[in-house]
């Protein structure tokens, strides 16, 4: 996914419960966690390697850490908002997995799980991905956050 990540975690946090401490930042956060890897990607490993091969983009990681954080955060009092900013990382993840591809069998392979992949028709890849089909359900997202936003600015 591109452009769609951050609408995503917003109609993710309309969906929980709206009495969970900070269900909107925390949904927004863990929608765009995992491509804070794009900073190492470029400015550091140079691009050399796909940044979903990076432990941020690796569903196993991620269960290991909420496995041990949820317990935690319940303790707390902060368990709803804790299973919606990981529920917002998985929900990356998954949309990750249309074109960009996930490991979602790591550790065991690293084979990138994809449901379709964006052939690069034009020179720059942004093109590629913008008039490629699936960036419609980038669009529809978009479309569905906006919609929930006005509807609920309304209210
Ligand atoms: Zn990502």
């Amino acid at each position: 996914m591109f452009i769609g990540h951050l609408p995503a975690g917003y109609i993710l946090s309309g969906a929980s419960n709206p009495n969970w401490r900070w269900v909107l930042p925390a949904a927004l956060l863990g929608s765009i966690l995992p491509d804070f890897d794009l900073i190492f990607f470029y400015f550091v490993d140079n691009r050399s390697i796909h940044h979903h091969h990076y432990w941020v983009h690796i569903p196993a990681f991620w269960a290991l850490i909420a496995m041990f954080a949820l317990p935690l955060l319940a303790w707390r009092g902060w368990f709803g908002t804790g299973l919606i900013f990981f529920a917002a990382i998985f929900l990356h993840l998954l949309l990750d997995t249309i074109v960009g591809g996930i490991q979602w069998a790591a550790p065991f392979s690293d084979h990138l799980y994809r449901f379709t992949e964006v052939p690069a028709r034009y020179g720059n890849w942004v093109l590629s991905f913008v008039l490629h089909w699936t960036f419609l359900l980038e669009l529809v997202v978009w479309g569905l956050a906006l919609f929930l936003w006005f509807r609920k600015r309304e209210t």
